[in-house]
């Protein structure tokens, strides 16, 4: 099923070098030098790892800093965590063989069920002897005389790699909002990307939970079930649709199997990557009771294909607001109290421009005795006390747990944290010290052979990214097999081709609602001071394929590559 990719023609061509006899000419310390390094263990490194080891003959080490792989699935354990891609698409798709024999259980499986696909696929193709866990890369700078990249990490072990690969995430590094008095707290408190691996046990508890994002969404309804009481601090009201999560039926099991090659071309086709296509009909050529029909269906059947109801829903005011009124619509229909509906049904920006969740009974949740919502945003919280929330109106909430459901320094806070210097020691904080610039959201000025898999600039969360993380990796191997196949050692993107992408990046988000929602972790808006850009490429991940294609088939224009 691996298609697309010209690297696996090439593997049994490559001659396979090793850069261990140069590394220690150069004092680096034996066995400690690969061709490259790959920097985390989830869906992106793996495949990396796989593509450029098994593929193209090359001596990969990855390192990870979680005690196991799985990347997000590692860490992000909270209760009520699901994917909110539908299972049969949100898994790998270059292997027939291992799309044929896993088999998954829900729509929407948990944490527990992708870790154990993870784990098949890492045991599958024997990865795990190449990737090194419980190891953080503290710093990876770039030598300009060897052409190669230096990390340390924080056990004190420096590699040396001729290519480094950021496959850290776009959610991974968990963001804690700065409330003063948090230390003071005498219960716990917990965020939900770092969530206890033994569980939390909320029985008998007065469980305060601050943020309403994805996440929120998922884990309010399963905390009211055990908390003595839960209160939701709400900053931003979001739109949500129920998923209507359920096991697979096993005609369903069968569909899938049968049909590989067909859901395979839609989420290659689809604009962002999931297994339905979105609709060719504007929401404003129907007629009212046509558009309410079309919409009560697609909330029928749940999930993120209520998005595909209208063409263009994400392209346009008018035609949004249609979906908008349904769905506020829906909240004051299923929330009791009129104040509560009210205070959830108040958001500020258009649907779909924040990442739209998906629930399992979120606004019946309110519904609820033990359970009370608080707006922030009319009444923001102060500090944190020894005993609980205060806002500035004075409000007290005694809590004995906290829950940040707070979400992430998105698509840039991993890569920012690892200290990343390219040419002239110039660091990746300064480069991007007004937003992020890249060329396609895989390679920047100034770091040469460095390559970030879903890197800013590129589709990634808009899309069901296991889609796009196959794209980037498939992309970079073959660039890295052309480069060997030529003689060439050294790829770098030009400056010109990352200002005329950023214009590129900046032009598609503006054909779009999405940057209208002004509190969105797609603007970096959730972190004080961060830079307001609009990170994702919102073109849609079957055109930005294109251009990538088109960017090889061209010498790999936009790029300077040397020997
Ligand atoms: C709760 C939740 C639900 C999601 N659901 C979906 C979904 O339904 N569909 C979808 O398409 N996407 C979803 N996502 C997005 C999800 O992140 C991606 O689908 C996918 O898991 C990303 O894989 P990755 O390998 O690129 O990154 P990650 O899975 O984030 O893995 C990155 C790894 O890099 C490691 N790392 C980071 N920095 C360093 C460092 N300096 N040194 C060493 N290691 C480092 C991290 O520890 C981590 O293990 C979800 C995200 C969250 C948080």
């Amino acid at each position: 099923m691996y298609s697309g990719s010209k690297c696996h023609d090439l593997l049994m061509r490559m001659e396979i070098t090793s850069d261990i006899v140069e590394g220690q000419q150069r004092g680096y310390r034996q066995g400690r030098s690969f061709d490259a390094i790959v920097v985390g263990a989830g869906f992106s490194g793996l495949y990396q790892l796989l593509c450029l080891r098994d593929r193209l003959g090359l001596s990969v080490q990855v390192l990870e800093a979680a005690e196991e792989i799985g990347g997000t699935w590692y860490w992000n354990r909270y209760p009520g965590a699901r994917c909110d891609s539908e299972s049969h698409s949100y898994c790998y798709s270059f292997s027939e063989q291992l799309w044929q024999e896993w088999e998954w259980s829900e729509k929407y499986p948990g944490p527990p069920e992708i870790r154990r696909y993870l784990n098949h696929v890492a045991d599958k193709f024997d990865l795990k002897r190449d990737i090194r866990l419980n190891t953080r890369v503290t710093s990876a700078h770039y030598d300009q005389a060897a052409n190669r990249w230096r990390a340390s990490t924080d056990d004190g072990d420096v590699y040396t790699a001729q290519f480094l690969i950021t496959a850290v995430g776009c959610l991974s590094t968990a963001n804690v909002p700065d409330l003063p008095g948090l230390d003071s707290f005498q219960g716990q408190w917990y965020h939900t990307g770092q969530w206890p691996h033994k569980g939390v046990d909320f029985r008998g508890k007065r469980v305060g939970q601050i943020g309403t994002g994805s996440t929120g969404i998922q884990s309010a309804p399963v905390i009211a079930e055990t908390a003595s009481h839960l209160t939701v601090f709400q900053r931003t009201a979001n739109y949500s649709v129920p998923a209507r999560n359920g096991p697979l039926s096993p005609d369903f099991k069968r569909w899938i199997r049968e049909n590989a090659g067909e859901i395979r071309t839609t989420m290659r086709t689809a604009v962002n990557g999931h297994p339905f296509l979105i609709s060719e009909t504007s929401a404003l050529a129907v007629s009212p009771a046509e558009r309410l029909a079309l919409y009560e269906k697609a909330w029928e059947t749940g999930g993120l294909r209520f998005r595909g109801t209208f063409r263009d829903l994400v392209t346009s005011n008018e035609a949004n607001a249609t979906a908008v009124a349904f769905l506020k619509d829906k909240i004051r229909k299923i929330v009791k109290d009129p104040a509560t509906a009210e205070k959830l049904a108040d958001i500020d920006h258009p649907y779909a421009a924040k990442r739209p969740p998906i629930d399992t009974d979120y606004f019946e949740t309110f519904n609820r005795d033990n359970v009370m919502l608080v707006d922030v945003r009319a009444d923001p919280i102060e500090r944190i006390t020894q005993n609980g929330i205060r806002t500035k109106g004075g409000a007290e909430y005694p809590l004995d747990i906290i829950v940040f459901a707070t979400g992430f320094d998105g698509m840039t806070g991993s890569l920012l944290r690892m200290n990343i210097r390219g040419r002239d020691g110039l660091s990746l904080a300064n480069a991007w010290a007004a937003g992020p610039r890249n060329y396609l959201g895989l390679q920047i000025a100034g770091f040469p052979n460095l390559f970030t898999v879903t890197g800013p600039g590129s589709p990634s969360v808009l899309c069901n990214m296991p889609v796009a993380i196959e794209q980037h990796v498939e992309w970079i191997s073959d660039c890295i097999a052309h480069m060997r196949k030529e003689g060439l050692t050294r790829i770098e993107a030009t400056e010109e081709s990352m200002e005329d992408w950023m214009a590129k990046v900046n032009a598609a988000a503006n054909a779009t609602v999405l940057p209208q929602a002004k509190h969105s972790w797609y603007l970096g808006a959730n972190i004080p001071g961060k830079p307001r850009v609009f990170m994702p490429y919102a073109g849609g991940m079957a055109h930005y394929r294109k251009i990538c294609a088109d960017v090889a088939a061209r010498n790999y224009e936009g790029f300077t590559l040397s020997a």
